[in-house]
C-alpha cells in the first residue's frame, strides 16, 4: 500500500480524500493555491505545498508544479479528484512516466472516453446501448448531413466530440437550421476545447439523466454499484442526486449494470467510473462516460456502504476488489444536495466571508464541505462549497431527514441555493419522483422572482 498520496485538488474534494487517506493510514500531501490558504484541509494537513498563485490555470491546472510537489514531498501516487486535471490524458500519462501512480485509470482509457465520439465507438463495440445518431463525427459535406438527421429524425443534437460540462451543444428542430448549428457548433467547439470535431445524436425529448457507478481493478474485476438519478440540473449541471432511481425497475438496471461491467472488462477499464445514460420509455441510451470520483459519489456510498474513494486508492496500488457483485447490496434511499455559494432563484455567484456556519446532524446525515465560521469562499473558482447528503430506509424518510437538515443549516455572510433546496424538497412532483431532465428549469421558469 501506499505511505504517502498527493491530492492534486482543492474544497471538499480534497477534504473527502484526505479523510479516506488518514483511514487507510496513508500520508496525503495536501496542495493549494494562494488563494486558499486557509483552506481547512491545509491546516488539518502533515504536509502541505503552494502550487501557485489563485488563477486554476497557474495552480490547480499546472501541471509540473503539481508533479514537483509530489517529488519534493517524496509522495507516491497522486489522487485527481474531479474537474482540474481529473481527465486529462496527458496529465495522467506525465504522472506515470514521472514515476507516480496515477489514482484513476490508464491515459490510453482516458483517451478514449475524453473523446466523445471515440467513447461512442467503444461503447457501442462493447455492447451497451447508444443513442441513435451519426457514425462518427460529422463532415463538411451538407447533403451527407441532411441525410443523417432524416434517418435519425428531428430533433437532433449537435455536440462537440470535446465538449464538456455541459457546453458545445446545439439542439435542431428543422432541416433549414442544420447547416448553420453544425458549423457554429464546430466553431464553438474550435475555440472552446480546441477540437472542432462534432457529432449528431438524436434529441431525446423527455429523457431522464440516469447513471451507473461501477468499480475495477487492475485484474479485470468489475463491479456496479446501482444507479443515480441525476435528473435535477440546470443548464446541464447537476443540482440534485439521488439513489436508487424512483420507479426504474430492477431487472432493468441490472441488465444495464451487467452491460457496464462487461464493457470494463472488455476495454480493460480500472478505478471508479460512472457510465452516463439518458433513459427514456424503458430504454437506456449510453451519452458518456466519467473516468473519475463524481461529486454525486456519497449518494451511492450511503446505500452500498462501500467507500469509493478508498476503494479507488487501494486498486491503484494494485489490490483486487474486496468484494464480488453479489456482496452489493443496495439498502434504503439517499439524496444530495449540491450546496452553492450563489444567490438561490438569480444564480449570480456570492464568494465572501461566511460570517456563521452551522452544519445540520442527526442520524442519516452527512456534510462533505470544507468551509468553516470566518472562511473566506474565494471568487476564482467553481460555487460548490459543499455537500448535503442524507440517507432514510424510504425515499420518504430521506426526504424528511433532507427538510430537516436544510432548516438546520445556517450560512450567513454570503448567499447560497439552501432556499432553492427547500422548496425543491417541497415540491409534489419531486417528491413524487421520476422528474426528467427538463423539470427543474421549467419549475424556475414558472417560479421566477
Ligand atoms: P457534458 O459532458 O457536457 O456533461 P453530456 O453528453 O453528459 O455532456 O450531456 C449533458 C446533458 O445534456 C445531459 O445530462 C442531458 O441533459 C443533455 N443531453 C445530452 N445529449 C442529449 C440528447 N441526445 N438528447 C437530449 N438531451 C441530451
Amino acid at each position: 500500500m501506499f505511505k504517502k498520496i498527493l491530492v492534486a485538488n482543492r474544497g471538499e474534494i480534497a477534504l473527502r480524500i484526505q479523510r479516506a487517506c488518514s483511514e487507510l493510514g496513508i500520508k496525503a500531501v495536501m496542495v493549494y493555491s494562494e488563494a486558499d490558504r486557509d483552506a481547512k484541509y491545509i491546516k488539518l494537513a502533515e504536509e502541505a505545498v503552494c502550487i501557485g498563485p489563485a488563477p486554476s490555470a497557474l495552480s490547480y491546472l499546472n501541471m509540473p508544479a503539481i508533479i514537483s510537489a509530489a517529488e519534493v514531498t517524496d509522495a507516491e501516487a497522486i489522487h485527481p479528484g474531479y474537474g482540474f486535471l481529473s481527465e486529462n490524458a496527458n496529465f495522467a500519462e506525465r504522472v506515470e512516466q514521472s514515476g507516480f501512480q496515477f489514482i484513476g485509470p490508464t491515459s490510453d482509457s482516458i483517451r478514449i472516453m475524453g473523446d466523445k465520439v471515440s467513447a461512442k465507438q467503444a461503447m457501442i463495440k462493447a455492447g451497451v446501448p447508444c443513442v441513435p445518431g451519426s457514425e462518427g463525427e460529422l463532415s463538411d459535406d451538407a447533403a451527407i448531413n441532411k441525410r443523417i438527421a432524416r434517418a435519425i429524425g428531428y430533433p437532433v443534437i449537435i455536440k462537440a466530440a470535446g465538449g464538456g460540462g455541459g457546453r458545445g451543444m446545439r439542439v435542431v428542430h428543422t432541416e433549414a437550421a442544420l447547416v448553420n448549428a453544425i458549423q457554429m457548433t464546430k466553431a464553438e467547439a474550435a475555440a472552446a476545447f480546441n477540437n472542432p470535431a462534432v457529432y449528431m445524436e438524436k434529441f431525446l425529448q423527455n429523457p431522464r439523466h440516469i447513471e451507473i457507478q461501477i468499480l475495477a481493478d487492475k485484474h479485470r474485476n468489475a463491479v456496479y454499484l446501482g444507479e443515480r438519478d441525476c435528473s435535477m440540473q440546470r443548464r446541464h449541471q447537476k443540482v440534485i442526486e439521488e439513489s436508487p432511481a424512483p420507479g426504474i425497475p430492477r431487472k432493468l438496471i441490472e441488465k444495464i449494470g451487467e452491460r457496464c461491467t462487461a464493457a470494463c472488462r472488455k476495454i480493460g477499464y480500472r478505478s471508479a467510473g460512472t457510465f452516463e445514460f439518458l433513459y427514456e420509455d424503458g430504454e437506456f441510451y449510453f451519452i458518456e462516460m466519467n473516468t473519475r470520483v463524481q461529486v454525486e459519489h456519497p449518494v451511492t456510498e450511503f446505500v452500498t456502504g462501500i467507500d469509493i474513494v478508498k476503494t479507488q486508492i487501494l486498486v491503484a496500488a494494485g489490490e483486487r476488489l474486496p468484494f464480488t457483485q453479489r456482496q452489493v447490496q443496495l439498502r434504503g434511499h439517499s439524496i444530495e444536495c449540491r450546496i452553492n455559494a450563489e444567490d438561490p432563484f438569480k444564480f449570480t455567484p456570492s464568494p465572501g466571508r461566511i460570517t456563521a456556519w452551522h452544519a445540520p446532524g442527526g442520524p442519516g446525515v452527512r456534510v462533505d464541505s470544507h468551509i468553516y465560521t470566518n472562511y473566506f469562499v474565494p471568487p476564482n473558482y467553481d460555487s460548490m462549497i459543499g455537500k448535503l447528503i442524507v440517507h432514510g430506509d424510504t425515499r420518504e424518510q430521506a426526504l424528511a431527514r433532507m427538510r430537516t437538515a436544510l432548516n438546520e443549516t445556517v450560512i450567513e455572510g454570503i448567499s447560497s441555493n439552501i432556499a432553492l433546496h427547500r422548496e425543491l424538497m417541497a415540491d409534489a412532483n419531486f417528491v413524487q419522483g421520476g422528474t426528467n431532465i427538463h423539470y427543474l428549469e421549467e419549475w424556475l421558469a414558472a417560479h421566477k422572482r
